[in-house]
């Protein structure tokens, strides 16, 4: 009889194209379904807040929907391979399956357990699941993302459905109690419960919705906040709750060009992070490693707040904080003013995203923070700063967007004027490349 085959979950938390599932169930034996909670397993980027909560109501959906096919979800929690060698013991099993992930503390962490799992003869086997294209896919020299995209779209492959398992026999194990939410959540996460339906059917009801309605309009509404033309799906592609490949199919090139070029940027963000393990770090520019970034407490406290006096910044800020969300457009703008006007380092915006955002990504929020701060790849010249107000004219024409966040109550008086501030972000990001450019007319 074939003995059980574990399936770890991590940021594939569906039962639909999961190809480790599938294949576990392949083998004909029973099936495990394990979620391992692991402290130690994402070096300094822990998931925030935000995306625990998510994470917490996924875990839940996904046990529910295992149970409808007669399985279990077991839940863990302690150091990876301490709990792998406990349950292969309790459980007799001989396989380990998994979804790849690309993060470095992730790609360490797998490369050590499938070492070890092997080591004491457990089959361990990872499959592509999580991206369209995987970045060790591409290789050779990618200066940026428009060759990347000629690349990708030569590597892309249809990816044909795998549906989710009918039946599934797990073995009788206990769960543990996950302590995934922090001590303040009581005050602060519940109230994303408004704005969000979690798990695979909803996801699959999201991209329904977006492929019915909002496809079609994306090309131009994806840069109006107010218009609703954008998929929603970024926090559930995050948590793995839809695959990419299965939103790729929902969606005709010929109608969705905009659309799938965006998923590429996704793999894009995914690749740069493979590529430099220190993406979150460090700028990916060295020109722009010695920006002298202002320290000023009290006004990244303003723009966390959104009470900045930009209304276009505080609807923004508002929102994140409201719904865990924020349009694309307008975390542009935000990490703009944040580090070009008020000249605060971009980790810090970085850090208060990843808290804040049920779709946190690392690689993804690295890639746009350092676009937007000009200090990373295909970044904008830094002379190119966003006029907040501009843009609201242009994006947020008649104050909808505006609107719904800030209400009719009175606006704060704005904490920077804007020509000094772009005066300044100008001469801070001069001087950085100037002392480059002089360190290396010295060394020649
Ligand atoms: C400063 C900053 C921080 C960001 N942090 C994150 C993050 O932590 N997690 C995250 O998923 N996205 C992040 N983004 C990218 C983008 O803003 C979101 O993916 C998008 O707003 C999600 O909304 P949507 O699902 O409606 O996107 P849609 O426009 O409907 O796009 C579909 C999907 O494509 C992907 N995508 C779209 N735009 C981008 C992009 N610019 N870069 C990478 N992938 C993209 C997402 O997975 C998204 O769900 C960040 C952007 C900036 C400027």
């Amino acid at each position: 009889m074939t003995r059980p085959t574990i399936v770890w979950l991590r940021r594939d938390l569906r039962l639909a194209d999961n190809p480790a599932l599938a294949a576990a169930v392949a083998r004909g034996g029973p099936v495990m379904p394990l979620y391992i909670r692991d402290e130690t397993a994402d070096g300094d980027w822990r998931p925030g807040a935000a995306a625990r909560w998510w994470l917490a109501s996924s875990l839940d959906v996904l046990e529910a929907d295992l149970s409808a096919r007669g399985g279990r979800l077991v839940r863990r929690q302690g150091e990876s391979l301490a709990v792998f060698r406990e349950v292969l013991a309790l459980t007799g099993a001989d396989a380990v399956f998994w979804n790849r992930r690309y993060t470095p503390a992730g790609i360490a962490r797998d490369t050590a357990v499938k070492a070890a799992l092997r080591h004491a003869g457990i089959g361990a086997q990872s499959f592509k699941a999580c991206v369209l294209v995987e970045p060790m896919q591409v290789t050779g020299h990618v200066p940026s993302f428009s060759r990347f995209f000629e690349r990708w779209r030569g590597l892309r492959e249809p990816v044909p459905p795998l549906a989710a398992p009918e039946r599934l026999a797990t073995p009788a194990l206990e769960s543990e109690r996950l302590a995934l939410l922090p001590p303040d959540a009581p005050f602060w996460t519940p109230k994303l419960d408004a704005s969000w339906s979690i798990g695979e059917a909803a996801a699959r009801a999201r991209l329904a919705d977006f492929v019915e309605t909002g496809v079609r309009h994306y090309a131009k509404g994806r840069h109006l906040p107010a218009a609703g033309h954008v998929s929603g799906l970024s926090p559930h592609l995050a948590m793995g709750e839809i695959s990419p490949a299965a939103v790729l199919r929902a969606v005709p090139e010929r109608l969705g060009f905009a659309f799938i070029r965006q998923l590429a940027w996704r793999d894009y963000a995914t690749f740069l992070l493979f590529r430099e393990p220190l993406l979150p770090e460090r700028e990916l520019l060295p020109g722009r490693r010695a920006i002298a970034w202002r320290d000023d407490p009290a006004a990244l406290g303003s723009w966390q707040r959104g009470e900045t006096g930009y209304e276009l910044v505080d609807a923004g800020m508002r929102q994140l904080w409201a719904t865990g969300w924020m349009h694309n457009r307008v975390r542009m703008v935000t990490a703009s003013f944040l580090t070009k006007h008020l000249l605060i380092d971009w980790r810090y915006g970085q850090r208060w995203f990843w808290e804040t955002l049920v779709d946190a990504d690392l690689a993804n929020n690295a890639m746009g923070w350092q676009w937007s701060a000009s200090v990373g790849t295909d970044a904008p010249d830094f002379v190119r700063i966003f006029d907040p107000v501009a843009q609201a004219l242009k994006f947020d024409a008649d104050g909808a967007y505006r609107h719904r966040w800030l209400g009719d109550a009175p606006r704060p008086a704005p904490i920077v004027e804007h020509k000094a501030a772009r005066a300044r972000a100008l001469a801070a990001y001069g001087a950085a490349d100037g002392a480059v450019d002089g360190a290396a007319d010295g060394a020649g």
